[in-house]
């Protein structure tokens, strides 16, 4: 039902560029910086994380830019991670 398409300018962009390309799930129209943003807001309301991409059905898509194409879920998930500390990335 939500068609919308993301025209936020993301902060985050270049944290997605290692992202790996998504050729099949649901995610691969999803606005990576929007999942990102998804996860954390998860993570800082101590939500359960997302098991599968069915939780990024109400994200924008995004139909350009540097997170076109990338894995939204990997994205929620670099989200997530990066309000529990469950990752040694840093997002600088
Ligand atoms: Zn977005």
């Amino acid at each position: 039902m939500n068609k919308n398409i993301c025209k936020h300018a993301h902060r985050y962009d270049h944290s997605f560029l290692y992202l790996a390309d998504n050729q099949g799930q649901t995610g691969r129209h999803k606005c990576s910086g929007c999942a990102y943003e998804l996860g954390r807001h998860h993570a800082l309301v101590g939500a359960p994380k997302a098991k599968n991409d069915a939780v990024l059905e109400n994200t924008p898509d995004s139909q350009a830019g540097t997170v076109r194409h990338k894995d939204a879920f990997e994205a929620y998930l670099l989200g997530y991670d990066s309000v529990t500390g469950a990752t040694a990335r840093q997002i600088a």
